[in-house]
């Protein structure tokens, strides 16, 4: 059952991120890269590498085929997805497991129903979790759709079951436009997802993002490790996390935490999970449920003490959970900073040569990253370049450090948003925990507006 040489499918700071986890467990890696990456730093440190295809993700980090045989080529016993790219492709991990080899990641089955937005609301709430109010599965008849609006009350919003990345979402403020943004809606999602499946949800003016991190062991076990807030969004992406949000008490974590932990025992759910919330006046609404490791889990990582991806790898090798529910103590306060080679201010991305680099240092600063100096970064991905993780006794200790550490960080040759991190840490609603996920975007069209 052990694991021995894992090929990591993904690039950047994760593909790091789970280089380091294997070796700190005596386990080989094999990098997979595209032309465009031969020089990363993935590559550079994993015992072993294949090109597996041209620059474009979907001939290269999505191209399923070359990933397999990179794997039985170079004899690896188990691949781990990282986030983003094939993670939550469940026909993926089915071909995986059909060759042989582990897949570091949920059942297939559960990352099917879970990327289904309908199937997983409809799971959701067949495993307690508290949903948005809305319709009961899609949507197709206008007419239908307006009974169901006039029942849960405008605005409502017209989501797509096969939505993503904030695509194929509607609001819609009164009954006179629902039957043309319905249409406009799916005629998205179609083009988008090849699906125009859709359905209606009572819009929330004014929430925050509240998330839960879950693991289990695939035999009926599992533990919750408390809450990230995540509301400081701008177009759906996240910005800067927080762990424990700045408005959950302990009492609430653990009641939240145990329906999530409690779900997950009942569907037998398998590694590492993020349950999402939306959260106003102290009720949570389940909208969605991700089947994999998430951008933001050094937070957890940080005030539990728990090596998310350690865990990962521990439960595909069929080992048990590390950690009981009752003995995970959760200690102090963490944030992320998402450091991108962009414009601060107006988010153009800055790809390019990296001429100098100097990432923070001191305690309780972590900085997870594939930079150095000379590396060009490519303009053909993500624009995140690394990841600031600076933990403190308490929150405000812990933006103290923040602050400390972005001084420190440099990166010369290409543009960053560290200074748009180091001002929305001088702002008093940051600094007080006081915003929602409608925050950054009003305060930016202000700092505009200025
Ligand atoms: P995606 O998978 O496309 O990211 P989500 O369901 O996670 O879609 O929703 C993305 C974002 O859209 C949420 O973080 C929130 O900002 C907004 N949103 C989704 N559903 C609602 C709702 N019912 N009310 C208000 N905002 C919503």
């Amino acid at each position: 059952m052990s694991i021995t040489r894992i090929l990591i499918a993904n690039r950047g700071e994760i593909a790091l991120r789970i280089h380091r986890a294997a070796h700190e467990m005596g386990i080989e890696t094999v990098a997979v890269h595209s032309t465009a990456d031969a020089d990363a730093m993935h590559v550079r440190l994993a015992d072993h590498a294949v090109c597996i295809g041209p620059p474009a993700a979907t001939d290269s980090y999505l191209n399923v085929a070359n990933i397999i045989s990179a794997a039985e080529v170079a004899q690896c016993d188990a691949i781990h997805p990282g986030y983003g790219f094939l993670s939550e492709n469940a026909k993926f991990a089915d071909i995986v497991e059909a060759h042989d080899i582990k897949w570091i990641g949920p059942k297939p089955e559960h990352i099917r129903t879970m990327g289904d937005k309908v199937e997983a609301k409809r799971s959701a709430g067949a495993l307690g979790l508290p949903l948005v109010p809305g319709s009961d599965g899609a949507v197709s008849d206008p007419e239908e759709g307006k009974r169901i609006a006039a029942e849960i009350g405008y605005p409502v919003i017209i989501k797509a079951a096969s939505g993503g990345g904030g695509r194929g979402m509607k609001v819609c403020e009164s009954e006179d436009k629902l039957a043309a943004l319905m249409q406009a809606a799916g005629n998205e999602a179609k083009s988008a997802f090849g699906d125009a499946t859709v359905y209606i949800e009572k819009y929330l003016g004014n929430p925050r993002h509240i998330e839960f991190q879950v693991f289990g062991d695939g035999n009926g076990n599992a533990i919750h490790l408390g809450e990230r807030d995540c509301s400081l969004q701008r177009r759906h992406q996240k910005v800067l996390e927080e762990a424990p949000s700045p408005v959950i008490s302990h009492d609430e974590r653990m009641r939240m935490g145990e329906i999530c932990s409690k779900a997950m025992r009942d569907m037998a759910y398998r590694g590492a999970g993020t349950i999402e919330f939306l959260w106003e006046n102290g009720e949570f609404y389940f909208i969605e449920m991700n089947t994999r490791l998430q951008v933001e889990h050094p937070v957890t990582e940080a005030i539990t003490g728990v090596d998310l991806v350690r865990e990962q790898i521990r439960i595909a090798a069929g080992k048990p959970l590390s950690v009981s529910q009752e003995e995970l103590e959760f200690k102090g306060h963490a944030i992320e900073c998402r450091i991108n080679a962009e414009d601060p201010f107006n988010f153009t991305p800055s790809p390019g040569k990296v001429t100098y680099y100097h990432p923070a240092g001191g305690m309780h600063v972590r900085v997870d990253s594939g930079l150095y100096a000379g590396y060009s970064i490519p303009p053909y991905y993500d624009s995140m370049i690394a990841k600031l993780i600076v933990y403190g006794r308490n929150r405000e200790g812990c933006i103290m450090r923040l602050r400390r550490a972005l001084e420190e960080m440099v990166v010369e040759g290409v543009k960053t948003n560290i200074p748009l991190h180091q001002e929305l840490l001088r702002q008093n609603d940051v600094l007080e925990g006081d915003y929602t996920i409608k925050w950054l975007e009003d305060w930016l069209e202000k700092r505009e507006a200025e």
